[in-house]
């Protein structure tokens, strides 16, 4: 497939995924799409995360593409009230394909757990989608490459409440360089409007265990917002 025509495809599959699924040229008039009806089944949000997963492709848009294994996408419900954003891949993570599933992962799972929801119904990401080399931090570079696809699934997702885990996805959200210790335990406004509630990275409280009180208190506040009882 030359360029162009992968374009096409790309632009296709975006059609596709918010459900356009006819189109009609007659002579050299082109109709407006036909979207297909609701009932045709499927979750909308389910296809447009598809398409945004096409569309990061295999990805080489910065270096990381080198030494990953996998690329972690995220996982969830596309219908989650709540979404939790990481900074990025570790090392199980990279094996497996899957966010959060280390020693860190099992932590925030659970977190999540102990507030009342089951992991399936949140959604959970990363600032970057593939792991840096030996857990070092993320490079500005690789946020202005990688963020623009987080960013976009939350679009999709539209979650009620982003809880940002950790300095650099607060900061990325945000657009503010904050100490996560000033920040957590409260709701911002963030990225277009959307609601932020910075709390410790899971790895943190690893390596700080008197702080998971903290954090567990900060997780049951969460709750209550997205259920709006708080
Ligand atoms: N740390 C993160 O920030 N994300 C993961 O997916 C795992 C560990």
């Amino acid at each position: 497939m030359d360029d162009m025509e992968k374009s096409l495809f790309a632009l296709l599959r975006w059609y596709q995924a918010a459900g356009i699924g006819h189109y009609f040229a007659t002579g050299d008039r082109v109709e407006m799409p036909v979207k297909e009806s609701a009932s045709q089944g499927g979750s909308d949000k389910a296809r447009l995360l598809e398409a945004v997963r096409e569309e990061l492709g295999d990805c080489k848009r910065c270096p990381l593409w080198k030494t990953r294994r996998h690329i972690v996408f995220g996982e969830g419900s596309p219908e989650a009230k709540v979404m939790f954003v990481g900074e990025a891949p570790g090392e199980e993570e990279d094996k497996q394909g899957r966010p959060f599933v280390g020693m860190a992962g099992q932590l925030l799972t659970r977190l999540i757990e102990e507030v009342g929801w089951r992991r399936e119904e949140v959604y959970i990401a990363n600032v970057l989608k593939c792991r840096p080399p030996g857990n070092r931090n993320p490079k500005e570079e690789e946020i202005e490459a990688c963020s623009p696809f987080l960013l976009k699934q939350i679009d999709v997702i539209k979650p009620k409440i982003i809880c940002a885990l950790g300095t650099f996805s607060a900061q990325l959200l945000l657009g503010k360089k904050l100490p996560i210790s000033r920040i957590r335990g409260r709701v911002l406004v963030g990225w277009k409007g959307y609601r932020i509630f910075p709390t410790y990275h899971p790895a943190y409280l690893l390596r700080n265990p008197k702080q998971k009180t903290v954090a567990l208190n900060d997780f049951r506040l969460l709750k209550r917002l997205v259920e709006d009882e708080a």
